[in-house]
């Protein structure tokens, strides 16, 4: 399969290229191999990006709600008619391996699509009544000219958790992947133009950090929508904060993982297995601190360990294929050094800590036990495959400990005690809580973080509110009273 997408950015309904912006060479993480050659956008493809988006807005927005849900809609079949393909890209992109694209990558994003396609002709204001016939009328706008700043780890799924609550509303975007994974979202804007979106409704452009940077700037720009990390959050957020942008900032997450000496033994590995070796680990609500009582420690490990040697790393575009590479060299280095700190800092090593020669930017599934709360390991995301297991004795103590934390984006806790269970879900600082479970993310339900972790919440309703405004029209219906 060719890579190389026809030009770098997708602006105004097509692909336009500038070779005088600096070069973005996408690696296959697998093999190290160069796949495509991209250019970072130029001033003068960013003003042309800006310039479409906001010129197409006020007639997207002009159309009904039912209209422009049925773009996107048509766009989520599309996206489930290509999945296979649109699979294939994003393992190429990422290194993820074939078997998890094609589940949760381009489906999430035809989820989102499909979803608030759905919601898009239901999107009203309300009546409010003053009394003697007086009232109010509220009416929800569109914000503008919205700009989505992606990570690397699912970038169809968050363009598409950005762009579809934005289109539904009636705003336009600007969209920048990670330069480590500018390939799927192209295809994304082929397929919304090719389902009816009029032209610069949704518009791509690559690059590094600087142009994220200029786009959040801009003062044509009313809404910055980031998934990245905090280092990354603060900044935009001071930067939208100078032109009082209404922002989304996913972040994060150093997560908590509470496994009760109750609970189900392999449901338990299961939830701590999804929590920290899906995607190589690099998902941002992993639930990297795993707290287990003390009761169900020695077991716990053992079945663990048993359950990770039939991990199937490798090929990622094998079907058997469970685990694959990191997304980068930088990354497999950044992993490597936290699991040197781990091992120095006093963690006992219970499985993995090498990576596998290149070529391919492989580290396999590492586990820590006797971890400390004051370990770097148990402090900082490391966003890669390293768990760390940590004692504990009782319900108060954990939920301290677990809440001791500058994050706050997710929490799990495994029991079979019912009363327990919804307790300690209510007392964790966390935007989502998982109870027997873990790292589920349905468009119908609100995903953000607390704390350092964000600020708003994607998907569900409430994404709406992060991409509308409420305007009152206060209208009387008597004489106007005056004081003199
Ligand atoms: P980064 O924060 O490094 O980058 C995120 C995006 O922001 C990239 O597109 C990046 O461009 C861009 N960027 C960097 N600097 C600026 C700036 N000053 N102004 C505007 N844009 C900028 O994150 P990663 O891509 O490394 O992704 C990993 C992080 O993302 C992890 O911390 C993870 O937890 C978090 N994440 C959070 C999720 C959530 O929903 N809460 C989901 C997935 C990941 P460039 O890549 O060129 O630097």
């Amino acid at each position: 399969m060719n890579f190389q997408p026809k030009a770098s950015h997708f602006i105004d309904g097509q692909y336009v290229e500038d070779e005088s912006g600096t070069p973005i060479e996408v690696i296959y993480p697998a093999t190290g191999e160069l796949i495509a050659k991209l250019h970072s956008a130029t001033p003068q493809i960013l003003e042309k990006a800006l310039q479409s988006a906001q010129a197409a807005q006020k007639s997207w927005a002009a159309l009904t709600g039912t209209e422009r849900g049925r773009v996107l809609r048509r766009a989520a079949d599309m996206i489930r008619a290509q999945n296979y393909d649109l699979s294939v890209i994003e393992t190429h992109d990422t290194g993820k391996p074939i078997q998890e694209t094609t589940v949760a990558d381009a489906n999430s994003g035809a989820d989102a699509l499909e979803y608030f396609g759905g919601l898009a002709g239901s999107l009203t204001g309300e009546h409010i009544p003053l009394g003697r016939g007086d009232f109010v009328y509220t009416i929800r706008e569109a914000l503008g000219l919205c700009v989505g700043i992606g990570a690397w780890n699912y970038p169809t799924l968050i363009a598409c958790w950005k762009a579809a609550p934005a289109l539904a509303c009636g705003n336009t975007m600007v969209f920048k992947p990670s330069e480590l994974t500018p390939l799927s979202v192209l295809k994304i804007a082929e397929i919304l133009i090719e389902a009816g979106l009029p032209s610069g409704v949704f518009n791509v452009v690559q690059g590094y950090g600087d142009v994220g940077a200029t786009l959040v700037t801009d003062p044509r720009v009313a809404k910055v929508s980031l998934t990245g990390s905090a280092a990354t959050g603060r900044k935009v957020y001071a930067a939208a904060a100078a032109g009082m942008k209404h922002v989304t900032m996913e972040l994060g997450g150093k997560s908590p993982l509470i496994i009760f000496d109750d609970a189900d033994l392999d449901n338990a590995v299961s939830g701590a297995i999804l929590g920290n070796f899906f995607s190589s680990g690099q998902v941002c609500s992993n639930g990297t601190r795993v707290f287990v009582q003390r009761g169900i420690k020695a077991a716990f490990l053992n079945r663990l360990k048993e359950r990770l040697t039939t991990v199937q790393i490798g090929d990622p575009m094998d079907s058997k294929t469970n685990f694959g590479p990191l997304v980068s060299k930088r990354q497999l280095d950044i992993v490597e050094s936290y699991i040197a700190k781990g091992i120095v800092e006093g963690a006992r090593l219970v499985s993995g800590g090498k990576s596998l020669p290149g070529p391919g930017f492989y580290m396999e599934p590492t586990v820590f036990a006797d971890v400390r709360d004051e370990m770097t390991i148990a402090i900082e995301e490391i966003f890669g495959p390293v768990m760390s297991v940590l004692d504990f004795e009782s319900e108060e103590e954990v939920i301290v400990r677990a809440n001791a934390t500058d994050f706050g984006l997710a929490a799990g806790v495994f029991t079979n005690n019912l009363v327990r269970a919804h307790r300690v879900a209510s007392k964790l600082q966390a935007g989502s809580c998982y109870i027997n479970t873990y790292n589920m993310a349905p468009v119908e339900a609100p995903f953000g973080g607390s704390k350092l972790s964000g600020v708003g919440r994607e998907n569900s309703k409430l994404a709406i509110n992060h991409f509308s405004e409420m305007k009152s029209v206060y209208v009387s219906m008597n004489d106007v009273e005056a004081p003199y």
